[in-house]
């Protein structure tokens, strides 16, 4: 069955201006969040003592990260985990994992806290948390980071930077990577996320957040017309996936259909974020591209 419509070839722009490497038209990142229970216990303390909310966040560990990982390998697929400081100290086998089997981890908080509104201290015990979580258990340093509640602030920005966080990926604002100017001067690289690949929209129902699922037609449907017209464009697509709503049994199938629909298409570069900043930053040493 064709997933998307068909489209009239004068819906393709003009020749994309980004210069992806190797002459590809495209990029694909495959980027998951990893949460686990860290996202409920930083949403509300009390549910530390809440055994089937915190359960949520425990399925990843248990099912949806190995899942996901096998899923990846028969694609041939190398992703981004952004994972949290309390997740690698909880599931520190789960981080290994990752690493071993080629992916990249990010810095996504501790304890998940939104970034917004949060005094300085509480903002660098965060950020620093993680990190060391990370060195004590995986000798591993991030150099990309994604804000937990998808939400930034310039202070953030500057501290990441500070801490040797060379990408960002957390904004909405364009389909290609930039750098982010601050006041203090040129910031991180920004690879902007589209929010359409955020699957718990689709399929992550509680109690405290309430809301229909989406099948398999619904959600393949949005995800392979947002990427098809970004490859058109010249763009990159970043998704925004969580093992705990991806990593289930039906979902993880909406995610092989649509790497198998991506992988027709030879022109599209399917990277992780290092890579994409890597490239991003020797483009830009070369005044390839926009600052
Ligand atoms: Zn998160």
């Amino acid at each position: 069955m064709s997933i998307s419509p068909p489209r009239p070839a004068n819906l393709a722009g003009p020749a994309p201006d980004y210069p992806w490497p190797d002459g590809k038209r495209a990029a694909l990142f495959v980027a998951f969040d990893v949460d686990a229970e860290s996202v409920w216990l930083g949403a509300d303390a009390a549910n530390e003592h809440r055994l089937v909310t915190r359960s949520y966040g425990g399925y990843e560990a248990r099912v949806g990260v190995p899942k996901l990982l096998d899923l990846l390998d028969r694609h041939g697929v190398k992703a981004t985990f952004f994972v949290t400081g309390w997740t690698v100290d909880a599931h520190p086998d789960l981080a290994r994992e990752i690493l071993s089997r080629g992916h990249e981890i990010g810095h996504h908080g501790y304890l998940h806290l939104r970034p917004d509104g949060a005094p300085r201290e509480v903002l660098a015990d965060e950020l620093d948390r993680a990190f060391d979580a990370m060195e004590r258990h995986l000798d591993y340093r991030p150099t990309g980071y994604r804000a937990p509640w998808g939400e930034a602030t310039v202070e953030l920005l500057e501290m990441l930077g500070e801490r040797g966080i060379t990408y960002t990926s957390s904004m909405r604002d364009d389909i290609r990577p930039y750098r982010h100017v601050l006041p203090s001067g040129p910031g991180t690289i920004e690879i902007p996320v589209n929010y359409a690949f955020d699957d718990w929209t689709y399929g992550l129902n509680h109690r405290s957040g309430p809301r229909a699922l989406f099948g398999r037609e619904h959600v393949l449907s949005i995800w392979t017309e947002e990427f098809d017209q970004t490859r058109d464009w010249g763009g990159v697509t970043s998704m925004v996936m969580h093992p705990q709503v991806t990593g289930r049994p039906m979902r993880i199938n909406i995610l092989d259909q649509f790497l198998t629909h991506v992988r027709r298409f030879d022109d599209v570069w399917i990277a992780r974020g290092a890579d994409i900043a890597g490239h991003f930053a020797g483009c830009e040493a070369q005044g390839a591209v926009r600052g």
